[in-house]
């Protein structure tokens, strides 16, 4: 469309070049505007009279000059001299002597010119917009036919070359990975001793986390073609490439072993096959069927390998796991506390910082944040320093960025009324001092009535110490904080506002999971429900029953339960201190963000210990 558009105006360009040439070649040689048209006798008579001072000829055309200055044409037979037609009209031989009679040569350059340009011209305009329109369509069939072909991309320049070190953390990652390159490296050690190559490298790990990353280390410390392909390049525009793509893929890979292939995001492709009812799934399968073709067919000892990222190992087709395909996986996992560490300081070089920047500190406040979402922090903090106009990144931009990142950026400007600040305060002040009073809840890190990204207002919570399992308890808490908000709101105003929406929603997903994923209520330890994804017209997830209507309505009273229990929990601990609520909310008007120090010493103040209440 573009390109169309493209040669469409360089066409409109040559037409008015065309348009402007010849209108420059038709002033020119009417320069002289409507000059005077004199029969020859009216002509004769001025030689006569000695008005005239020259005359050329040009063909049969006359130009003549006035001894005036102003000039005229006339035309002369076709086969007479123009001074013998003159003499015939009775000019005498010294009126005539006195004019200049010259003839211009009919035969130059000019003259030809002068005929052929207004033919030759358009003549050429034509031929170049036809080469153009041609050019065009020969590059699109060519589009066309190379359909088939794999859109590959070929890592072995030094300029962006990846390397382990740029990696930080995964350690474990990194070993298996090693064992790849040395492969690699050294074929003949590991056949000598009889050892079966490993075919196929599964990464996996949720968005973020640095497979991307670590495939294109791989190939930087192997030194070996490195062929990258995201699988959803598969399957696009036609159908029936997405087989014959693969096909191209492996040869090209084959032909410049040793070599890497890597198929990025490969759940495009690797869906379980027969699942979902989608249309074009047909081509899917195809696709990864072919895929499993070519790795089958890898001789013993051809020296390719196949990496693939996918963060759906779970919906993965069982075929691509079996050994000899996909065999190996290596896990990447969100990082842990000193992962993050690890990470952010990759990311600071290069950059001017100050020199109290604390890397540990950043790490300590960003649980749960991927490698991804640490690179950004870090370019969010630059930015804002830049914006700032400081000459170095200052620790607490980069602290101030982490809000940024995890909830969205401020919006100060947003309008808001006396008595909507009033709400959102006391509705922060609920979350945070329900969690401030109870033992299992995070300690609040930060208040705020600012809005953030949708959120009217926040507030933090950090848990001590890096989390991988979840108890009742802890869940009890959260339910309860997350009520804070809206029980805050009732008692104080006696209405509710809208903003506890997703604070509600939230809650109830916790407390139906508590009940049918993770066995923490009456009903015992097991699961109710089988979740699974369907492919139909995008993504859904479906549940399916798997109990009766009668289970049902219990699972129900459980969730209800939870909510109720923790409903109360909060609201009596908002009621029991209304003053710290009050005191609370103040101050938020007033400053609008409270930090953890200056939220725990209203806390203190009022002689409250965060360990009161048990749920
Ligand atoms: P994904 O797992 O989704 O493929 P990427 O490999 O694309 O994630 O990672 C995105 C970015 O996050 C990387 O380009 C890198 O800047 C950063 N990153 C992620 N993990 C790490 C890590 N372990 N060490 C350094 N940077 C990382
Ligand atoms: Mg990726
Ligand atoms: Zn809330």
């Amino acid at each position: 469309m573009n390109k169309f558009v493209r040669s469409f105006l360089i066409a409109l360009a040559i037409l008015f070049t065309v348009s402007f040439v010849f209108s420059l070649f038709a002033n020119f040689s009417g320069s002289n505007s409507n000059p005077q048209a004199l029969s020859i006798g009216e002509l004769a008579a001025d030689v006569n009279a000695g008005k005239i001072k020259t005359i050329v000829v040009n063909g049969n055309d006359l130009k003549v000059t006035m001894m005036n200055g102003s000039s005229a044409i006339s035309q002369k037979e076709a086969e007479t001299g123009i001074v013998e037609t003159l003499r015939s009209f009775g000019v005498s031989s010294t009126s005539l002597a006195a004019v200049n009679v010259s003839v211009e040569n009919q035969s130059g350059f000019g003259y030809w010119m002068s005929l052929l340009l207004p033919t030759l011209l358009p003549t050429l305009a034509m031929l170049v917009i036809f080469w153009l329109i041609f050019r065009q369509a020969k590059s699109g069939a060519n589009q066309a036919f190379s359909f088939g072909k794999v859109n590959i991309r070929l890592f072995s320049s030094d300029k962006d070359k990846v390397t382990f070190q740029d990696v930080a953390g995964l350690k474990e990652a990194k070993e298996e990975l090693t064992e790849v390159v040395d492969f690699l490296k050294h074929p003949q050690k590991f056949l000598e001793i009889g050892a079966r190559i490993p075919r196929g490298v599964l990464l996996v790990g949720p968005p973020g986390t640095g497979k991307t990353l670590l495939a294109r280390a791989v190939a930087g410390e192997s030194n070996v073609p490195f062929f990258h392909i995201s699988a959803s390049e598969f399957v696009e525009m036609f159908v029936g490439v997405g087989a014959s793509r693969v096909r191209d893929l492996f040869q090209t890979a084959k032909k410049a072993a040793p070599s890497i292939i890597f198929i990025d995001e490969i759940d495009a492709v690797g869906r379980e096959r027969g699942a979902g009812l989608g249309g074009g799934h047909d081509e899917r399968e195809q696709t990864l069927n072919q895929i499993l073709v070519e790795m089958d067919g890898f001789d013993r000892d051809s020296n390719v390998i196949v990496m693939a990222a996918t963060n759906r190992p779970d919906i993965l087709d069982s075929a691509l796991l079996r050994p000899g395909r996909f065999d190996r996986r290596v896990i990447l996992d969100i990082p842990d506390i000193n992962d993050r560490e690890e990470i952010l300081k990759i990311h600071l070089t290069g950059k001017k910082l100050d020199k109290n920047i604390d890397a540990r500190t950043v790490a300590v406040r960003t649980p749960g944040f991927s490698g991804a979402d640490l690179a950004n922090l870090v370019n969010e903090a630059a930015i804002l320093a830049a914006r700032k106009n400081e000459k170095v990144v200052m620790q607490q931009d980069i602290l101030d960025s982490i809000e940024k990142v995890m909830l969205g950026p401020e919006r100060r400007s947003r309008a808001i009324s006396q008595k909507e600040k009033e709400v959102t305060a006391y509705h922060e002040a609920g979350h945070a001092l329900v969690a401030a009073m109870l033992k299992d809840a995070d300690p609040v890190h930060k208040v705020s009535i600012i809005s953030r990204g949708l959120a009217g207002g926040y507030t933090l919570k950090l848990p001590l110490e890096e989390r991988h399992l979840r108890t009742k308890s802890q869940f009890l808490a959260d339910l309860a904080v997350a009520f804070g908000g809206y029980v805050a709101e009732t008692t104080v105003f006696g209405d509710v506002s809208t903003g506890s929406s997703s604070d509600i929603r939230s809650a109830t997903e916790m407390a139906k999971d508590m009940v049918t994923n993770y066995g923490m209520s009456d009903l015992g330890p097991r699961t109710f429900g089988k979740t699974e994804e369907m492919v139909f017209l995008g993504r859904e997830i479906s549940t399916e029953k798997d109990y009766s209507e009668e289970v049902g309505n219990k699972i129900d009273e459980a969730v209800n339960a939870f909510i109720k229990k923790t409903l109360d929990a909060a609201k009596n601990i908002v009621v029991k201190n209304r003053n710290a609520l009050d005191k609370i909310a103040h101050v938020l008007i007033e400053k609008e963000t409270l930090e953890r120090e200056e939220f725990y010493a209203i806390i203190e103040s009022f002689h409250l210990k965060p360990v009161a209440v048990k749920i």
